[in-house]
């Protein structure tokens, strides 16, 4: 992550319609209250590195943090455990983020007291406690309190992780990929139960995923990460129907059928009602070529060597945002104003 040039602007958590700015390698990314924000890309593509570094899991290497529109020493200091409280991560996988040894009850209790949300009394804590995981459906509350990691599905793993997530009373959630490693068929209930989350808490969710898909089903705002920059960005719908940028029409051409995640769904709980474990196999997305190491990137257009499109041009010069219609955007030559109009020996000579 050293090659990251990071900079950071976080500001606004406390007001509701204000937008959160993110600055990665030169593109921002707008957090919203009450909005889903996706950030697709490959692995490697620098997507879980963003989500590391807004959770201060990782240290940023020069930046600024702003809490408020207040700076924020980070690391230390109030400013900087109140941005730690608001914004809370979620990981891929439920059973390595949660301590075999413990029940629900210690990882939930601990939780709570960490962010001073365990109340006074014994009575105060069971019903934060009820409370957290009735947010997550967990219900009756008390048949999963005194259960261990292991006497969970993943699914239900995954909600007590979400409740955990929850007992800080977090404004922001970051979701590095949290139902890529759950069975297809309980990947749509935990989606669901993050967008009712978003809706009655007003959260900012990023949602980090390789399923450009299922950022169409679940996000409201997606943002396409190649080689750890911003390539396209806006709503979910356009971006997922009318891509712009060359990499993000790769994507979609190679992604399963974007209602696929609903008819998996339906398909796997109609084979079995019951809910045991159903496997459906996964097609693998196929992409053209590999992403390239972010050691050493490919000069100009990161996406020259794969691009069907590429120019001259886009060997030697990074190519800047343009605005298209409907705040979408592309950082891509051929949306310059002169790009029709540039004659093969131009090209050449570039
Ligand atoms: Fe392709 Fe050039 Fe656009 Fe990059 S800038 S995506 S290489 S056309
Ligand atoms: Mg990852």
């Amino acid at each position: 992550s050293k090659h990251f040039a990071v900079r950071r602007t976080l500001r606004n958590f406390a007001d509701r319609n204000r937008p959160v700015v993110h600055a990665v390698d030169d593109v921002s990314l707008k957090l919203r209250r009450g909005s889903v924000t996706a950030v697709v890309g490959e692995s490697g593509s620098g997507k879980s590195t963003i989500a590391r570094l807004l959770a201060q899991l990782y240290p940023t290497t020069s930046g600024q943090l702003l809490l408020h529109g207040k700076p924020t020493k980070v690391g230390q200091g109030r400013a900087f455990r109140a941005y730690c409280r608001q914004v809370q991560l979620i990981f891929q996988d439920p059973f390595g983020s949660l301590n075999p040894t413990h029940t629900v009850r210690y990882h939930l209790t601990r939780a709570l007291r960490i962010h001073n949300r365990a109340g006074r009394t014994a009575k105060d804590l069971e019903q934060a406690l009820a409370q957290l995981l009735e947010r997550v459906h967990l219900t009756p509350p008390e048949r999963y309190l005194d259960s261990f990691p292991h006497e969970l599905s993943g699914g239900q793993r995954q909600r007590v992780a979400i409740a955990r997530a929850m007992a800080a009373d977090p404004s922001v959630l970051l979701a590095d990929e949290p139902v890529s490693m759950l069975d297809v068929s309980i990947r749509l209930g935990i989606l669901n139960l993050l967008r009712d989350l978003k809706e009655r808490l007003n959260l900012a969710i990023l949602y980090i995923t390789h399923d450009i898909a299922s950022a169409r089903y679940f996000a409201d705002e997606t943002l396409v990460m190649y080689a750890g920059r911003m390539v396209e960005g806006g709503d979910s719908e356009t971006v997922t129907q009318r891509p712009a940028h060359p990499y993000t029409q790769l994507l979609t051409s190679s992604a399963p059928d974007p209602d696929r995640i609903v008819a998996d769904h339906q398909a796997a709980t109609t084979v079995d009602p019951a809910g045991g474990e159903v496997v459906v196999e996964e097609e693998e997305s196929e992409t053209a070529g590999e992403p390239p190491s972010l050691i050493s990137p490919p000069s100009g257009c990161r996406f020259h060597p794969r691009c069907p499109k590429a120019m001259e041009r886009c060997r030697t010069q990074v190519p800047p945002r343009f605005d298209l219609a409907d705040g979408q955007w592309a950082a891509c030559w051929l949306y310059a104003e002169d790009a029709p109009a540039r004659s093969a020996p131009q090209e050449a000579s570039a």
